[in-house]
């Protein structure tokens, strides 16, 4: 009963980015540069550094950083990143819809078979 139509939750890139990318202001001036905020350092240029160990009360607060591998200190990445990411992000969204589809068609199919009388008879024994 709790087999849904799946719903789309990000309806354009910048909601996508917006959703992936951590809370940044700038997101849509970004775009509109053809830039987006790189996804490993949450556009802030720097990562810890990779010998850091996590400090078990400050955890990694004191740590060195470094600038980020990914973008190279600058906090972006081409924007291009973000529409393919978007467009993975589409197509598993279109087979998640097309499997819900086929699973719909299969149960409207097997209530046409038995007839909806019957169907209704077995869901009210069940309550
Ligand atoms: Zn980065």
């Amino acid at each position: 009963m709790d087999d849904v139509k799946p719903t789309k939750e990000h309806k354009t890139l910048l909601e996508y980015v917006r959703a992936n990318a951590g809370y940044r202001p700038n997101i849509a001036e970004m775009l509109a540069e053809n830039k987006g905020p790189c996804p490993d350092c949450w556009g802030r240029g720097r990562v810890v550094a990779p010998y850091e160990r996590a400090c078990p009360i400050e955890g990694y607060k004191m740590a060195d950083r470094i600038a980020c591998p990914k973008c190279n200190g600058d906090g972006r990445i081409p924007k291009k990143e973000w529409v393919e990411s978007y467009k993975k992000y589409n197509a598993a969204f279109k087979e998640r819809v097309s499997q819900w589809q086929e699973r719909e068609t299969r149960r409207r199919e097997l209530i046409e078979s038995v007839g909806y009388d019957i169907v209704e008879e077995i869901i009210n024994l069940w309550r």
